[in-house]
């Protein structure tokens, strides 16, 4: 569903959010997302946390169709052989239900797609690590309908990518966690923990915290430990991508999709980055100025701290620190403002709302509740607890489902988060 601004003519780029559960995919879509994007472990790059099945991906397309929505299906896994084998089968499943693109990597398997399904579109997933024009008229060549373009690209390449190619679809991811290593180049994952992150089954080996020594020879081999923080040193652990003040220029520019990464995160974070995002892309719609307090608003499903990644690389001297976006509003040094403690169910009539507990709560804590389908969130003071039948003031993450009453009616997937003390920067 790719807008068009009345008075411009410019397009505004779809907002296409990850789904690794038919729950996730809904919130996505409820809080704004234009495509969401899924597919079954075999074949995926999620092998773990991820409920998609043949036998559901039906239900997901249903959900997609029925809210006007796109849906692709990735099948973005570099196969073996012995994988080969079962793939016609999944293909002609996937196929029948007429998604709106596949997400492919691999030659031989977009090869086997074309061959028995040639209407079928195919999007060049960022596994391939197209970089360049060049590549990606090789692409457009193939028969593509989309490329997503790498990770590790600039703003400035992805306008000269446009201005030479466009006659092809270009998506750029925008947000969510990046790889330490140039994606799809990785074997961490396979050296440490014999898991091909090329198959799905990354184990995250950047993430953890390693005991750095060096060693100098002239001073008896003496050795000294490097050391990042009082937490450990993660040397590895790259900050997380947030270009949401960037949305102008890459619409600008003509992108057609901007991504958001995190098929394994959770319904909060599903919901939130889909709200932030799509206020913003209805801001470009609308001729409004970027909001800079929606970098603030990211802030409250913030994994690790953010970064721009590589899209402002060589603009660092030109543009003010501030537009960076390494604080927030207020310039402080926050990464990360809330928790989240619930996905809301139901609600009594009397303004019992019924969630699955996800963090500690205690009596008199701030709350924020979001609504799917808009903007405007609004503040409680947390009361007693029901769990179990019996009252409480302050219960923990993870034990089940609790009631507490709200002050005004909750829709269903309507999110709670407590407000957080202030962080220190790392
Ligand atoms: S180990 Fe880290 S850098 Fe390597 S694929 Fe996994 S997430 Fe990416």
């Amino acid at each position: 569903m790719t807008l068009v601004a009345p008075e411009t003519g410019r397009r505004v780029p779809e907002l296409l959010m990850p789904a690794g559960s038919m729950h996730k995919l809904r919130v996505a879509i409820d809080y704004g997302a234009d495509a969401v994007y899924c597919g079954v472990p075999r074949f995926s790059l999620r092998a773990r946390e991820n409920e998609f099945r043949l036998h559901n991906l039906g239900e997901a397309v249903a959900y997609a169709r029925e809210h006007g929505r796109k849906i692709y299906f990735t099948v973005n896994a570099i196969p073996r052989n012995s994988k080969l084998h079962g793939y016609l089968r999944y293909l002609k499943a996937m196929a029948d239900l007429k998604p709106d693109a596949l997400i492919m990597a691999d030659p031989g398997l977009m090869m086997i797609t074309q061959d028995h399904f040639p209407e079928l579109p195919i999007h060049i997933s960022v596994q391939t690590n197209t970089m360049n024009y060049a590549a990606v008229e090789f692409w457009r060549r193939f028969g593509a309908k989309r490329v997503i373009l790498s990770r590790e690209i600039t703003l400035a390449e992805i306008r000269e990518i446009r201005q030479r190619c466009p006659d092809i679809e270009i998506e750029v991811f925008v947000h969510g966690a990046i790889c330490i290593a140039h994606s799809g180049r990785c074997f961490m994952s396979n050296y440490f923990g014999n898991r091909d992150a090329n198959q799905g089954a990354c184990n995250n080996a950047c993430r953890e915290p390693y005991q750095i020594f060096l060693k100098n020879p002239r001073k008896d081999d003496a050795e000294m430990e490097m050391i990042s923080s009082d937490d450990g040193t993660f040397l590895m652990n790259s900050k997380d991508l947030r270009a949401i003040e960037f949305l102008g220029e890459l619409a600008k520019i003509g992108v057609d999709s901007i991504k958001v990464e995190g098929r394994t995160k959770n319904d909060y974070y599903a919901a939130m980055v889909a709200r932030t995002y799509r206020r913003a892309l209805d801001d470009i719609y609308e001729h409004r100025p970027f909001d800079r307090s929606l970098l603030t608003e990211l802030e409250k499903v913030a994994s690790r701290r953010y970064f721009s990644g590589f899209l402002t690389r060589g603009l660092e001297e030109r543009l003010p620190a501030d537009e960076l976006n390494f604080q927030n509003e207020e310039g402080d040094q926050r990464w990360r403002t809330h928790a989240y403690a619930g996905c809301v169910k139901r609600q009594d009539a009397d303004g019992t709302a019924w969630f699955e507990l996800k963090t500690r709560l205690t009596e008199g804590d701030t709350l924020e509740v979001f609504f799917p389908g808009q903007f405007e969130s609004f503040e409680a003071t947390a009361g007693k607890m029901l769990y179990r039948g019996e009252e409480h003031g302050v219960l923990s993450g993870g034990i089940g489902e609790v009631a507490m009453k709200l002050p005004f009616p909750v829709p269903p997937n309507a999110f709670i988060a407590r407000a957080l003390p202030v962080t220190p920067a790392l």
